[in-house]
């Protein structure tokens, strides 16, 4: 029985062009997050835990390598999917306030210096990782941060800043390479235009209660 399934996309695979191209869609949901979750489940002994769960708990399967990067793996890409929109269904972030708006410009100064952060955060990590920006759950201050392989800040380990992420972006060349190449900044300026602010804000909502 498999416990763990792909969210049906919201969008279908081409209407993130031209800055995710079909091609890089299909082989990144279909085939790289599909074989997480299949590794998963093969993986997981089916307790009912949520990958909520097996995160917090680092006795958990958490220190099992391949539920650490499976279930990061399979977590981390539906993050992913759920703030992206394409442009066209995008409402300006000008139109009415938005909460994670309105801090994250309190925190950084303006929304540009998020994104440059966010991208030279995205620039620092060696190899393959995600970049983020997360809540931290004492102070609910916003920070941004970066993690190798398919960890992420929900991770109950000593080498990740704990917190709840609400942006999750994935810099494997898988996620850019057939497009941008080596150009990662570019890859990374680019989807940042494809930030679904309002359902990035309903995780912040959320997580802030
Ligand atoms: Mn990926």
């Amino acid at each position: 029985m498999s416990s763990f399934s792909q969210t049906e996309l919201r969008y279908t695979l081409t209407d993130l062009e031209p800055v995710i191209d079909a091609a890089t869609m299909d082989k990144h949901y279909n085939k790289h997050h599909k074989a997480y979750v299949d590794n998963l489940n093969a993986a997981t002994n089916n307790n009912g835990q949520t990958l909520e769960q097996i995160f917090s708990n680092s006795n958990s399967e958490l220190s099992t390598p391949a539920i650490r990067n499976n279930g990061g793996g399979h977590y981390n890409h539906e993050l992913y999917w759920d703030i992206l929109s394409p442009t066209s269904t995008l409402s300006p972030i000008t139109d009415k306030s938005i909460a994670i708006i309105d801090k994250l410009i309190a925190q950084y100064g303006s929304l540009d210096s998020v994104k440059d952060q966010v991208v030279a955060a995205g620039m620092g990590r060696f190899g393959s990782g995600w970049v983020w920006v997360s809540i931290n759950p004492t102070t609910k201050d916003l920070f941004i941060s970066s993690t190798p392989n398919q960890d992420n800040p929900l991770m109950n380990l000593p080498e990740i800043q704990q917190g709840i992420p609400v942006i999750g972006l994935d810099v494997w060349e898988h996620a850019y390479y057939l497009k941008y190449q080596n150009l990662r900044k570019d890859y990374l300026e680019a989807v940042w235009t494809l930030l679904d602010w309002n359902r990035i804000n309903a995780r912040y909502e959320e997580a802030i209660k």
